[in-house]
């Protein structure tokens, strides 16, 4: 028998019922749930928690985030100017907040290698952090979006060896820039081109057919319904931010089973905390001009309604983009009703999205068998998501890692983790 520990009397949100569960008592060993149970357990444990009036849910995902970013006003010169070194720092104090609000996961999404050594240094237990699934930079056409802190590539022959290459390096899944601005959107942004589909049908196949071959998922930056339809269509694992798809995309999305990743959270926080990063009065109008219109998630309402799997992310590292940022991309689901109920937006950040990430056999759920990443917070997310935002405590694989919303000290330099996943 390894260590154990007992938590009494949760309610419990398992990332899988419809319900709340009141009245669990959930027994892990080292870093596993081995007992969920309605009835109260009286194991042998190292460790018992009594959990009276607080809820117990999944570890958060967070699907869409920079590390090396900290929501400066300009991203691409962030990304031009700051040193590696910088970059790493910045990920290293990322990585701590994300565990500070409940986050036990995130997908990096460039534009850095960075994110893979994060990821490694957060496995390793160098510093704090969740489990980092990282894509290293993006794969952009010849002047495509991102260009400057992607990989150009072009070509069916030359996308197939950037997903060797990219696998050779050590990734966890691809992103690529299916729609551009020509001449290079963000580092021109005067641009007034308009955003068209970047790569041809045959070179977006070819890189995802090379990709699946590789093990790795493959996820589209894409902002118009060509680009979706061209990447659902060559079998992407996902597109990012969602748009505003067409009917004929959400029917094309079922059938293949594809996933929107949701970031809409950003600019709540942009009207709120945009003028800390110097955005100008003008630019903070505009977006709460255009946070106040109630159908301003209309593409991720329809995509919900018709059924088609929405995990959150925040883009996080974008302008006034912090970690916490993924409880406001909650809420915003709610106040948009892209998810009708709190039950759902908790199981679109958790369980869903494990599926996203294809680490759903592992971790996403309370449940007899997985990974014990999971957050516990005083009174009830189902009453109000608010109450997620500053957890009571956070396990990572059965080890406390965080109280009261920090970071334990003593366990801030070394922590054995147990899971690989
Ligand atoms: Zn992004």
């Amino acid at each position: 028998m390894g260590h154990r520990l007992l938590l009494q009397n949760a309610r419990v949100i398992d990332g899988v019922s419809n319900e709340a569960i009141s009245g669990v008592d959930v027994l892990v060993e080292n870093d596993r749930f081995i007992e969920v149970s309605r009835h109260s357990l009286s194991a042998d444990a190292d460790i018992v928690l009594d959990l009276t009036g607080k809820t117990l849910l999944p570890g958060l995902f967070d699907c869409h985030v920079h590390l090396a970013w900290d929501g400066k006003k300009d991203v691409g010169e962030q990304s031009g100017y700051d040193s590696r070194e910088l970059g790493a720092i910045k990920a290293t104090v990322n990585m701590r907040k994300y565990l500070e609000t409940g986050v036990t996961t995130v997908r990096d999404l460039g534009v850095h290698w960075l994110g893979l050594e994060a990821r490694d240094a957060a496995r390793n237990g160098v510093v704090p952090g969740p489990r980092v699934l990282a894509s290293g930079p993006p794969v952009t056409t010849t002047g495509g979006h991102c260009w400057w802190c992607g990989i150009e590539a072009d070509g069916e022959v030359d996308l197939r060896k950037t997903a060797r290459y990219l696998a050779k390096r050590g990734v966890d899944l691809v992103k690529v820039i299916a729609t551009s601005q020509p001449g290079g959107s963000s580092a021109f942004p005067s641009s007034t081109k308009t955003i068209q589909t970047a790569f041809t049908f045959d070179e977006m196949a070819a890189l995802v057919d090379e990709c699946h071959n590789l093990g790795l998922k493959v996820t589209a930056h894409v902002g118009t319904p060509d680009g979706i339809d061209q990447t659902v269509r060559a079998g992407v694992d996902s597109i990012e931010h969602g748009g505003v798809p067409s009917d004929e995309n959400l029917e094309l999305m079922l059938a293949k089973g594809t996933f929107i990743v949701s970031t809409i959270g950003g600019s709540w926080m942009s009207a709120d905390f945009g003028h800390l990063i110097g955005l100008s009065d003008e630019l903070i109008a505009m977006i709460r001009e255009k946070i106040a219109d109630p159908n301003r998630a209309i593409g991720l309402v329809r995509a919900a309604q018709a059924g088609v799997p929405i995990a959150l992310g925040t883009d996080q590292g974008s302008p006034a983009t912090p970690p916490e940022t993924i409880i406001t991309e909650m809420f915003c689901h709610l106040h948009y009703k892209v998810a009708p109920e709190p039950m759902v937006v908790i199981k679109n950040a958790t369980s869903v999205a494990a599926r996203l990430c294809g680490i759903d056999r592992d971790v996403g759920t309370i449940e007899k068998g997985k990974v014990a990443d999971f957050v516990v917070v005083d009174g009830d997310p189902l009453a109000d998501i608010e109450d997620l935002r500053m957890p009571k405590m956070v396990f990572q694989g059965g080890c406390q890692v965080v109280q009261d919303a920090a970071v334990i000290p003593e366990r801030s330099l070394y922590y054995p983790r147990k899971s690989r996943v």
